[in-house]
């Protein structure tokens, strides 16, 4: 077997040691033009994530992901168990979406758009960063002996870890049970929500534990699209890159030395100054290559864009780029890849949109009730008794009239005028009668039109049973 090369990055992770104990990242606070960009998106997102669960489009949550209850509720449109097909494509759908979106745009997800990364880089790493200090300040509290000073900071900042991890869990439990339920596990007697409790205690610590402690450790081991990016990406792909075209050989550089003179020497524009590994959230060293542990956060970027404003050189020696453009020595462009790439996801997203939204609010379906036949009524004509069943995905009360289309015909709804409740089936029956003329046979074809307030919603086809030795 091949012996673990330590010094190779190949044969080891750059967060545990030889013994496999975790070697703990204090990196250092990044500071330039992505990392500004991020902040600004992060306050954005952050908002929508705690504010989500709140949000009221036409008096449901913007999502509400209720496994239990098996109700979804997405950008305010309820969906039930009959809407299968529906997440069936939004999963295909999603799917496919992943597998392009990260062949064209590396993981431009991981770094800008993700929960775990957002929390992470833009919330408790900050607080992190305001308690404790920059990366060197950190180190040096966690070797210095404990003294009232350190444990006034490390408490301060675990209870204020603790805190956000239980907002964060109760954010999450609040897009599972929604609002209302857990608005009542907070008010009412906790002897009666110990279910739900448990939850929030379980979310609480699972957060705790994943911002204090795991942290970079969940995108490497745990993620599993961090896992499988590997296999999506190529050399087409757009990642964050060192330009080893450029950047080699490195070399240390002198006040005042041209770019010229490094030439001559040798030497490429990379001064291993080690600021792109100094500011890395998980460790590593960009100028390896394209990582698993790499979530494209920018922040090598930042810092290596600062180190060539210093030297007077042009910025980009790490950059977003495509493996192939490196080699070739071409800036960032469009290609006809990307752009196809671009298009078939703009595709996807308007299909599932399109899905969304011409979804109808109700969902009719007339079945003849079980084991009644035709009668005939004293004045000759044929009825059918059938049952209506209505689901109403909107959370308001809708009135349903059904009308008899063809052939023509009496239609009586059993009980008087039917109100679909809001967000649950109803059923009742419905009387069809029909005069003997308008049988065709021993079933007759019907038309049923839905209609709610004047609109029609809905087309319902069934049969009507008559005698088959009909002799019209
Ligand atoms: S920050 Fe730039 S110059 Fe410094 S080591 Fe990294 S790649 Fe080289
Ligand atoms: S290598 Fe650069 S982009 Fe990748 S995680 Fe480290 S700092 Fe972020």
């Amino acid at each position: 077997m091949k012996e673990v090369d330590w010094l190779d990055f190949r044969d080891h992770l750059s967060t545990a040691d030889q013994e496999g104990r975790r070697v703990w990242i204090y990196p250092r606070k990044p500071r330039g033009p992505f990392f500004r960009a991020r902040t600004w998106l992060s306050w954005v997102l952050l908002a929508i994530m705690f504010a989500g669960p709140f949000i009221r489009i036409h008096d449901n949550p913007l999502l509400l992901l209720n496994l239990v209850e098996r109700k979804f509720v997405v950008l305010g449109q309820i969906f039930w168990p009959q809407d299968l097909i529906i997440f069936a494509v939004a999963l295909l759908v999603y799917l496919t979406g992943i597998i392009v979106f990260t062949a064209a745009y590396g993981r431009f997800w991981c770094g800008w758009l993700c929960p775990q990364t957002v929390l992470m880089e833009m919330v408790f790493r900050k607080i992190e960063y305001f308690i404790e200090g920059d990366a060197p300040g950190q180190r040096a509290l966690d070797q210095a002996p404990w003294t009232a000073g350190k444990i006034v900071r490390k408490a301060a900042k675990h209870a204020l870890f603790l805190g956000l991890s239980f907002v964060v869990g109760n954010t999450l439990l609040a897009y599972i049970i929604g609002t209302d339920a857990l608005f009542r596990i907070v008010t009412d007697n906790p002897l009666n929500h110990l279910e739900g409790l448990a939850f929030m205690v379980l979310f609480t610590l699972v957060f705790y534990a994943i911002f204090a402690r795991f942290r970079e450790q969940a995108c490497t081991f745990i993620c599993p699209y961090g896992r499988f990016q590997s296999t999506l990406l190529d050399e087409h792909s757009i990642v964050v890159a060192y330009d080893y075209q450029r950047g080699e050989k490195r070399g240390r550089w002198h006040r005042g030395q041209s770019s010229e003179a490094r030439r001559a020497a040798g030497l490429g524009d990379c001064i291993g100054c080690q600021e792109c590994v100094a500011v890395c959230p998980t460790g590593i060293d960009i100028r390896n290559g394209t990582q698993m542990e790499c979530v494209h956060c920018t922040a090598c970027i930042d810092a290596c864009d600062g180190v060539m404003t210093k030297i007077g050189r042009p910025k980009g020696l790490i950059r977003y780029a495509s493996l192939e453009g490196i080699e070739r020595g071409e800036r960032l462009r469009i290609t006809p890849r990307i752009a196809g790439y671009t298009l078939l996801l703009g595709a996807l997203g308007l299909l599932l949109l399109f899905l969304v939204f011409t979804r109808s609010d109700v969902q009719t379906t007339l079945l003849r009730a079980q084991g009644a036949l035709f009668q005939q009524m004293p004045d000759g004509h044929f009825s059918n008794l059938y049952t209506v069943r209505v689901l109403n995905k909107t959370s308001h009360g809708v009135p349903i009239e059904l009308r008899l289309e063809h052939p023509p015909g009496d239609l009586q709804v059993l009980g008087g005028g039917l109100v679909a409740p809001p967000q649950k089936q109803t059923e009742t029956s419905v009387l069809i009668e029909l005069d003997r003329t308008n049988l065709t046979g021993g079933k007759t074809l019907l038309v049923v039109g839905v209609y709610s307030n004047g609109r029609k919603t809905e087309t319902l086809k069934t049969g009507f049973v008559g005698p088959r030795d009909d002799s019209k």
